[in-house]
């Protein structure tokens, strides 16, 4: 039996409906943009396997590191302990982060990190016996699957069996120079009708919105609202953060740093799950008391895993080397070429590009999920490549070590694909 049949009688997938999708594609072994499936066909890894391996898989740097820690020291409780990886990180982190960032609490998955900048910016407050019990977010952002992050995501039809038990949560749309105006009038209106605790948003870049993306002059202006009325500010940089937007951090392009940071995906280089949610002193201090009760009372088994510590480490070091950072200019500019070169084609409607994302619309009929995005999927892979297009957006987030021949494969099979839709 393939692993593909194999695979069918007792695993049930993530954002899959079995009964439309019954195959999945078995991958053998991975090696930097390369994913090698159990039929030894190659695929070009042109979405870095969800926005996480951007120095390439198994890359050689981390996992060596990696498998020295894990002779060393596996895995201990972080409550009451602590270890080298773990303040290594800390410090590694705190000197690439914004400058108000100061403390580093761990859990697991993006969601977690979502679900505790939510339960920070609430408790930061009630500290204060203060009860504010709305949340701001994004019309259309995305920040996980748990209830908080769920509830702070744009409405989703997926969300349907859950909305009756959502936060409360009032959405504004993402701004542009045409609408900011509207938007910090009914930001106004907003916070003299409720009480707004913090907002929620994926800076510059929204990943699940395929890809949508604004400028900084809109936020600017909505952080400063939210700065000068207590609104505790959120920046969900889970796929943003570790260089995917030309800068370390989405946020270090805006003038109004968060207040809080919740990072995951490439934060350990695709090798181990874990996410951080950072914060300032201003926030770490509204919980510092003698009342054991204003503590953060949150905490996963494997906060900090050392190994997962490890691997986040070295995928910092990786990222502030200067080859790293002459790939990321070297994409840059490659997709700004290609996007001169397609953006007139007449199956092109929209092209965009922040960094090392690059996403064009399709002047097709939205469709999520639908037959236009198998059609494509399809293609791709039959090219050799792993694009997974939403909807009508087709986007590519590659690993930072991707090469220029790989690249123009790329471009090339979305050029053919625009010949068969
Ligand atoms: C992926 C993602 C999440 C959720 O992270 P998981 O690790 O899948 O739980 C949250 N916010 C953003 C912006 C994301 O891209």
């Amino acid at each position: 039996m393939t692993l593909q049949d194999r695979d069918k009688l007792h695993l049930w997938h993530p954002l899959t409906q079995h009964k439309l999708h019954p195959d999945t594609i078995a991958i053998k072994k991975a090696k930097g943009c390369i994913l090698y499936d159990e039929n030894n066909n190659e695929y070009i890894d042109a979405i870095a396997s969800w926005y996480t391996c951007m120095y390439g898989h198994c890359n050689p740097y981390i996992t060596n590191k990696v498998s020295e820690q894990m002779q060393q020291l596996d895995q201990v409780i972080f409550s009451g302990f602590t270890h080298e990886p773990a303040v290594n990180l800390s410090e590694a982190l705190v000197n690439i982060l914004p400058d108000n960032q100061e403390k580093i609490f761990f859990s697991d998955n993006g969601s977690t990190s979502v679900e505790i900048g939510i339960k920070m910016a609430l408790q930061y407050h009630f500290n204060q016996g203060k009860k504010k019990d709305t949340l701001l977010a994004f019309e259309d952002g995305f920040h996980g699957d748990t209830f908080g992050a769920m509830s702070v995501s744009g409405l989703s039809v997926y969300n349907g069996p859950f909305e009756d038990f959502f936060l409360n949560v009032k959405r504004i749309p993402t701004p542009t120079a045409d609408t900011i105006e509207n938007i910090l009038k009914t930001l106004e209106e907003l916070n003299n009708t409720c009480n707004i605790a913090g907002f929620v948003y994926e800076p510059l870049v929204q990943g699940a919105a395929a890809m949508k993306m604004h400028s900084p002059e809109g936020l600017n202006a909505i952080l400063k609202f939210c700065k000068a009325n207590h609104i505790i500010t959120v920046a969900d940089e889970v796929m943003t953060g570790f260089g995917k937007t030309g800068k370390h951090f989405a946020s270090l392009h805006l003038e109004t740093y968060p207040d809080i940071m919740c990072l995951s995906k490439a934060l350990t280089g695709g090798l181990l799950p874990m996410a951080l949610t950072t914060c300032s002193k201003r926030i770490y201090d509204a919980f510092y008391s003698n009342d054991i009760s204003k503590g953060l009372f949150h905490g996963h088994t494997y906060s900090a895993n050392p190994l997962a510590c490890t691997a986040a480490l070295a995928s910092i070091e990786l990222l502030q080397t200067e080859a790293i950072q002459n790939n990321i200019s070297r994409i840059t500019a490659s997709h700004k070429t290609f996007k001169n070169r397609i953006k007139n084609h007449p199956k092109v409607k929209t092209t965009r590009q922040t960094g090392i994302i690059f996403a064009l619309d399709l002047n097709t009929k939205m469709e999520r999920y639908g037959n236009l995005r198998d059609k494509l999927f399809n293609f791709f892979m039959s090219k050799g490549i792993f694009l997974r297009p939403l909807g009508n957006t087709i986007y590519i987030q590659a690993p930072y070590v991707i090469s220029q021949n790989q690249l123009e494969k790329i471009y090339k099979a979305i050029e053919e694909a625009l010949e068969i839709i």
